[in-house]
């Protein structure tokens, strides 16, 4: 572990082994920039997975990206995204993102949620992949609008703070939805089981938010900083999304327009 409030497990460096060098092998020429530092070592042949999805080879791809080169694609990984909850056994918070990059902007994602309905009993289909490209749609789920009329709000489980709690609090939400994971929570909102993504706190980096912002954009919605900033996914970028996470589906400007100026000055982008 790397530390108390950022774990890593051995899950998330096999997953990441797994992921960063298959896509390596496939696509030798895009950037690819995992969360974990790992010592380099030859990876197990077992790990690599070389297969593909028929389902989205079958997709028309939007005419902006028919002259896409490899090697300016950035792709960003999460290989367990809510580690903190993983150890605690809070499985369905869980996911595996991969978010793929074209001119700082995220373009295409994956969200995989490998506990999804564990619980659920025998006969159940454990696990789920969600994915998503701008210019196609999502897919993997049913969009579903949030209540209307009701102020429901996602955030950390875990990485909570004065000000994350006073952010919300401003925002005099309805009810407030405490769950571990950046992917779980984007899902929480294309699901309809949440209004807005409101966390005012650095922690969040790139991997965490690349592969959802692609798939809340290919369905209409929008994810920015708590200022109102976009999020840029180049491969030189900073890592650390330094001003937070303001996320919706829909009614964004509801949100956006009601952070409180305190918190905007003490979340420097
Ligand atoms: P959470 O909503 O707390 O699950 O956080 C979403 C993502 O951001 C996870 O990958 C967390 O590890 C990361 N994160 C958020 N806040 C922090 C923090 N204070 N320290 C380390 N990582 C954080
Ligand atoms: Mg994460
Ligand atoms: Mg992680």
């Amino acid at each position: 572990q790397t530390g108390a409030d950022d774990l890593q497990t051995k899950a998330d460096r096999l997953v990441q082994m797994s992921i960063c060098a298959s896509l390596s092998r496939k696509f030798p020429k895009a950037t690819i920039i995992g969360e974990e530092e790992l010592p380099p070592e030859e990876v197990n042949e077992e790990l690599i997975e070389d297969g593909h999805c028929e389902e989205i080879l079958k997709k028309t791809c939007p005419a902006q990206y028919t002259g896409i080169k490899e090697e300016e694609l950035v792709i960003w990984v999460d290989p367990l995204d809510g580690t903190k909850e993983y150890t605690e056994g809070l499985l369905d918070h869980v996911t595996v993102l991969i978010g793929i990059a074209y001119g700082g902007k995220a373009i295409a994602g994956v969200i995989n949620q490998p506990y999804y309905n564990y619980e659920a009993g025998a006969g159940a289909v454990l696990g789920r992949t969600i994915w998503g490209v701008l210019g196609i749609g999502a897919f993997g789920f049913q969009l579903k609008e949030a209540p209307a009329g009701k102020h429901i709000i996602v955030t950390t489980r875990s990485h909570s703070s004065t000000l994350v709690n006073d952010c919300i609090s401003a925002l005099n939400p309805d009810s407030v939805i405490r769950v571990g994971g950046a992917g779980n929570k984007i899902i929480q909102l294309i699901e309809g089981k949440a209004s807005a993504y409101v966390f005012a706190s650095p922690g969040c980096k790139k991997w965490d938010t690349c592969a959802p912002e692609a798939i809340l954009h290919a369905v209409g919605g929008k994810i920015t900083d708590i200022h109102g900033n976009s999020f840029q996914y180049n491969k030189e970028v900073k890592h650390m999304n330094s001003a937070g996470v303001l996320a919706t589906l829909r009614n964004y400007d509801y949100y956006a327009s009601r952070i409180p100026n305190t918190v905007k000055q003490s979340l420097v982008p």
